[in-house]
């Protein structure tokens, strides 16, 4: 698959990585950012030290809207 906005640019030579979690269009490594958020686990008052992170794949158009105010 193509990264989305390779193709805006008409690029042809970039690898996809991955689909943004955000908008779901496919994008690659130089049109992407991987971020780690931390899984909300509530289970009563204990919580653990190591909570686990999820990796995800963001494309720089939502990341700017994201981090943008
Ligand atoms: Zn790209
Ligand atoms: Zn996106």
């Amino acid at each position: 698959m193509m990264c989305y906005d390779c193709t805006e640019e008409g690029r042809t030579d970039t690898v996809g990585i991955g689909i943004c979690a955000r908008c779901g269009l496919f994008t690659c490594r130089d049109h992407a950012q991987i971020v780690r958020e931390q899984v909300e686990q509530f289970t009563g008052l204990a919580r653990p030290a190591g909570r686990p992170s999820v990796r995800r794949a963001v494309c720089t158009t939502c990341r700017v809207a994201e981090t943008t105010h």
